[in-house]
């Protein structure tokens, strides 16, 4: 691939950049670090029952991408969920009101993934490196909700393709913050990792994903159907050296 492709990929929205990315060569380069026994075993520590899940992200659609069949699997398990979207989300495509689009997209996504507690902290875009004060407000979330398990962008090691700054600012500030829940047994779920410990089988819960990052219309650059496919071919690739058909994955980590 040309330098010129490669610098265009990450602004062009992670649904469209992932999909493109598994058609182009490897971009990814996820490699699982554990057995497969030791992800799958790992992947049900992050899918306990009736447990506190706070999912964290820059930009409304990348949880649906990379977390979507693993949140509706912890809503069918009574998990108690919450999303926390920081950005404002203006930047992206031309569109008028598109804090307000991403923002109905994003409610539409969480209701198909049956989860009810769904937040928006209005930062502003691809501005997040600057801010110093976004710490006491993670801080004082995860104080108050106490999760078991939080989902964060992975900021150590992003998928070369979806390494917006916005993410890896995100998962770093989230990876510090965390340190108030020391001592708990509170663990990270680091998502869009190159170096994943951990995997769940979203076999059964697929339909649900694709359902709710199409409810990302805003995002949806080359059509339905490339999403689709970039999906389906994603959660194959996730899989491809355990024995399941199509996954997620994650770097686990205590805090
Ligand atoms: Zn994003």
């Amino acid at each position: 691939m040309s330098k010129k492709h490669r610098a265009y990929i990450p602004i062009v929205g992670s649904i469209a950049a992932l999909s493109l990315s598994l058609y182009m060569k490897d971009l990814l380069k996820m490699q699982l670090t554990t057995d497969e026994k030791t992800a799958i075993y790992n992947g049900n520590i992050i899918l306990q029952p009736n447990s506190k899940i706070l999912a964290i992200t820059a930009h409304p659609e990348d949880l649906a991408l990379f977390i979507g069949g693993t949140l509706k699997h912890l809503a069918k398990r009574n998990c108690d969920i919450t999303i926390i979207n920081v950005t404002n989300s203006k930047k992206g495509v031309d569109l008028t009101n598109l804090t307000q689009i991403r923002q109905s997209e994003q409610t539409k996504a969480a209701n198909r993934l049956e989860v009810k507690d769904v937040r928006f902290l209005h930062l502003p875009d691809l501005h997040l490196t600057k801010i110093k004060d976004i710490e006491p407000i993670l801080k004082n979330i995860l104080l108050d909700i106490k999760p078991d398990i939080i989902f964060a962008f992975d900021f150590l090691y992003p998928f070369k393709a979806l390494k917006h700054p916005d993410h890896v600012s995100i998962g770093q500030m989230v990876h510090k913050a965390s340190s108030v829940l020391k001592n708990t047994k509170c663990q990270i779920a680091f998502y869009a990792s190159c170096k994943p410990n951990s995997i769940v089988d979203i076999v059964t819960t697929l339909e649900e994903k694709i359902a709710a990052v199409k409810c990302h219309q805003s995002q949806l650059r080359f059509g339905e159907d490339l999403c689709e496919r970039g999906i389906r071919r994603f959660a194959k690739y996730s899989a491809r050296h355990t024995l399941l058909h199509y996954g997620e994955t994650f770097r686990l980590k205590k805090i």
